[in-house]
C-alpha cells in the first residue's frame, strides 16, 4: 500500500515555544553529560556502573528530542543554497555506518554523481539518517537496506530508502507523521514529522509504499537544481 506522509498542523505554535525552551536546556544536558562521563572512569560497583550509563543513554534521548523539535520550529528557506545531494547522501550513510554494522545490515547505494537540489545541507542530513535509522530499527538483525538516488524526467531528483524489515499494515501507514505517533518502547514519534516538515518546506514530498514482514521503501522527490 502506498500513501503520502502528511502531518496534522497544530503542532507548530506548541513546538516553537517548545524549541526556544529547548535551546536553553541544551548546555546545562552537555555539562551533565560530560560530569557523567567522567564519573564512570572511577573505581564503582557493576550497579553504579549500570546507573551511570543508564543516565547517559537517557540524556541522549532527551538530546534526541531536543533537536527534532529544534528542526520543527525553524524553518528557514532564506538560508537556503544549492547542495550536493550526491555527497550529503554518502555522509549520512556514514553517519549511520556504525549503528548498521552493529545490527548486522549492510546499506548498499547507488547515487548518481551531482545530483543538486536547493534547502539546507544539515536539514537534508537530518531527513535523511531519520529515515535510514528507522529503517535499520525495523530490521532488527540481519537485512539489508538500499539506497538509491537519481533524476528523472520531470525534473526531480528521487532519493528511495528500501528496507527488508517488518513493514507496516494500512492502518500504521495511516499514522505516519503524526507527532508521537511511534510502536517503539524508546521512540520520540517526531522523527518523521521532522522529515515531512523539512522535505514540504524544500518544495518536495515524501510517499512510502510498506508491506507487512516485506519491507517498506520510502521515496523523496525535490526539485533539481
Ligand atoms: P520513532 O522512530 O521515534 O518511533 P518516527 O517518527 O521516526 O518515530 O517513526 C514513527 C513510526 O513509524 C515508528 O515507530 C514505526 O512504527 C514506523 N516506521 C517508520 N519507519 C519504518 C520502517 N522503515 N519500517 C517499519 N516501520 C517504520
Ligand atoms: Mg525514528
Amino acid at each position: 500500500m502506498r500513501q503520502e506522509l502528511l502531518r496534522t498542523e497544530k503542532m507548530n505554535v506548541v513546538s516553537q515555544l517548545a524549541a526556544s525552551v529547548a535551546h536553553e536546556i541544551r548546555n546545562p544536558m552537555t555539562s551533565v553529560r560530560g560530569f557523567m562521563q567522567l564519573m564512570q572512569k572511577e573505581d564503582l560497583t557493576k550497579e553504579q556502573q549500570m546507573y551511570i550509563s543508564i543516565s547517559i543513554e537517557e540524556l541522549d534521548r532527551a538530546q534526541e528530542i531536543i533537536n527534532q523539535y529544534l528542526a520543527l520550529a525553524k524553518p528557514q528557506t532564506d538560508q537556503y543554497e544549492i547542495i550536493d545531494l550526491s555527497s550529503t547522501i554518502q555522509q549520512s550513510i556514514d553517519v549511520m555506518h556504525s549503528y548498521a554494522i552493529l545490527n548486522s545490515i549492510h546499506i548498499s547505494q547507488h547515487v548518481e554523481p551531482s545530483l543538486k537540489i536547493e534547502g539546507l545541507k544539515l536539514e537534508i542530513q537530518q531527513v535523511l539518517i531519520n529515515i535510514i535509522k528507522n529503517a535499520i530499527e525495523a530490521i532488527k538483525e540481519k537485512g539489508e537496506i538500499r539506497v538509491l538516488a537519481f533524476k528523472n524526467i520531470n525534473g526531480y531528483v528521487c532519493i528511495e530508502i528500501k528496507d527488508n524489515g517488518m513493514g507496516m499494515s494500512k492502518e500504521q501507514l495511516k499514522k505516519l507523521g503524526s507527532p508521537y505517533y511511534s510502536t517503539k518502547e524508546k521512540g520520540t514519534g517526531l522523527g518523521l514529522t521532522v522529515c515531512h516538515q523539512i522535505i514540504k518546506q524544500m518544495g518536495g514530498r515524501i510517499t512510502i509504499d510498506s508491506e507487512l514482514k516485506k519491507g517498506t521503501s520510502f521515496t523523496i522527490k525535490l526539485p533539481s537544481k
